[in-house]
């Protein structure tokens, strides 16, 4: 070894919880070194977050193109030049890069190191030829795309969110295997971008989410164009020159379909392989490393966070969240206990679709007595100005109004369901929307309606009735 380093921490991943651990152990001044293999900023920077976004945004443009004559502006036609799509999809990458960068880090103080890390026992991590003895280690390895055993597959090429985003041109008929969040934000990116897009999903798309929500974004892609097959097994794929076809069965009929590029989209495991977690006597399965609620694992020096965690959400703000709790209580021995009460998640699709707390049926699966209120966006005057009237919002509370979960699913959903994971948190009373003052018009006001629409049925009481016939009386 040409060098041993004994930091206060040692966190072996740069992606988002590897960066947040990072960044927060050295803002208080702990000596903190960062252990990273690929690309700073992980596959939110690289191939998750960030690139889908910035192709959704592309397909969001022609799609307002192709429908802006019903706010009366002409466009002769609309063309997608997919190379420069690509370059956009990149320049957005380049521009948060920065952020994420060895040069930024090391400015924070953190000791960077490029190269893969493994135990060597319970206390050591060898990466390259460095030894790192730390005080506490946080594991953020992130994940990697899982690929079915599906027979022939492996016999030629196939994307994956790792390398779709590196297409050179448009594919003619993408195939994609997984109709989760990832699969239908892609799916509904390439329909736009001027692609045939099938979608072969083994259940129901988007089945973490509200059903009654769900429904409305698979309708909208539907009504785009996207071909989407539910309950179906993929139980061969053939290469052929230029084509891909996979081979489909539904209810003992079976059917094929070719397109020119098949993406498996059909979740993620954990990336831990390389880590030799049996030297530090690490507890781990197929679904990632065993932490307990402090996010600790089985080795007491050693925490994991983010997508290589058992049980955790696979979300950028979820590692971001959990590495502050494990520097907390790495740090300064804070009790801490990670809570998925009221972290949100959402798909970026047209319309988006966002969720925090308990849906309706795990509400109902706990034996709650619940309550349900919901407001159209139809009814809202900012979504009528853009003509987004697509969509409603869905709270439920107990019985006594304490908000325990939201569904959006409309126009910014995504930015409308930050208030409701607050009001969760702080374990509000849907009371309290009624009375905020909102500017008008904005979609912000769905909120507020629905809280008001909530206690509607007090309206009908007979003294409220009395007040208001005096009101019609006397002017
Ligand atoms: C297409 C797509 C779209 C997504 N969109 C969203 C979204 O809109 N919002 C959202 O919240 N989430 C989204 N996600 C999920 C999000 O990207 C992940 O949840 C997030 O990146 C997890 O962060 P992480 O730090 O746990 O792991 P990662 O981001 O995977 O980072 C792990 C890092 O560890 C490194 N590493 C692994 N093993 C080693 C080793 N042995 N030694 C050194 N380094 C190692 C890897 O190179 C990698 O850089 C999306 C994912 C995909 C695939």
């Amino acid at each position: 070894m040409t060098e041993i380093l004994t930091p206060d921490i040692c966190v072996i991943g740069g992606g988002p919880g590897g960066l947040s651990a990072a960044a927060a152990a050295a803002a208080f001044g702990v000596s903190t070194v960062l252990v990273e293999h690929g690309k700073m900023g992980g596959d939110c920077l690289n191939t998750g977050c960030v690139p889908s976004k910035a192709l959704l945004a592309a397909a969001r443009r022609a799609e307002l193109m192709r429908n802006a004559d019903k706010f009366g502006v002409t466009i002769q036609s609309v063309g997608v030049n997919f190379a420069k799509v690509r370059d956009h999809v990149q320049g957005v990458v380049a521009a948060v890069a920065p952020a994420d960068s060895v040069e930024r880090f090391t400015g924070l103080g953190v000791r960077v190191i490029q190269a893969s890390a493994r135990f060597q026992d319970r206390k050591t991590i060898i990466a390259g030829d460095i030894e790192i003895r730390a005080r506490r280690f946080v594991l953020a390895t992130g994940s990697a795309p899982s690929i079915p055993a599906i027979r022939g597959i492996d016999e030629g090429p196939y994307l994956t969110t790792d390398s779709i985003f590196e297409l050179k041109g448009r594919p003619e008929h993408l195939v994609i295997i997984g109709g989760g969040s990832a699969g239908l934000e892609l799916a509904q990116a390439f329909r736009r971008l001027g692609s045939s897009v099938t979608v072969l999903e083994a259940a129901q798309p988007l089945a973490q989410d509200d059903p009654e929500c769900a429904a409305i974004v698979i309708d909208r892609l539907e009504r785009e164009g996207v071909v989407i097959h539910r309950d179906v097994n993929v139980i061969a794929v053939t290469h052929a020159g230029a084509t891909v076809t996979t081979t489909i069965e539904t209810a003992g009929t079976e059917q094929t379909i070719t397109g020119s590029h098949l993406l498996v989209a059909a979740g993620r495991k954990p990336a831990i392989d390389e880590l030799n977690l049996a030297a530090a006597r690490i507890r781990h399965d197929h679904s990632g490393i065993v932490v307990n609620r402090k996010l600790k694992t089985s080795n007491r020096r050693v925490y994991a966070i983010g997508d290589c965690a058992a049980g955790q959400l696979k979300l950028t703000h979820a590692a971001n969240y959990q590495a502050g709790l494990v520097i907390r209580n790495a740090l300064f021995r804070l009790p801490v206990r990670v809570s998925n009460d009221a972290v949100p998640w959402v798909t970026f699709t047209e319309p988006e679709l966002a969720h925090t707390g308990l849906t309706e049926a795990q509400a109902r699966a706990r034996r709650m007595k619940i309550r349900i209120a919901r407001w159209p966006y139809h009814d809202n005057d900012r979504a009528q100005t853009e003509r987004e009237t697509h969509g409603h919002i869905k709270v439920i509370t107990t019985r006594k109004g304490t908000i325990v979960g939201a569904s959006i699913v409309g126009v910014q959903a995504g930015e409308l369901i930050g208030m409701w994971a607050l009001a969760i948190s702080q374990r509000l009373n849907i009371r309290a929307l009624t009375g905020v003052v909102l500017p008008y018009p904005t979609l912000g006001e769905l909120g507020k309606r629905v809280a008001i629409d909530f206690f509607a049925p007090g309206l009908t009481s007979p003294w409220v009735r009395r007040i208001i016939a005096w009101m019609r009386i006397f002017g």
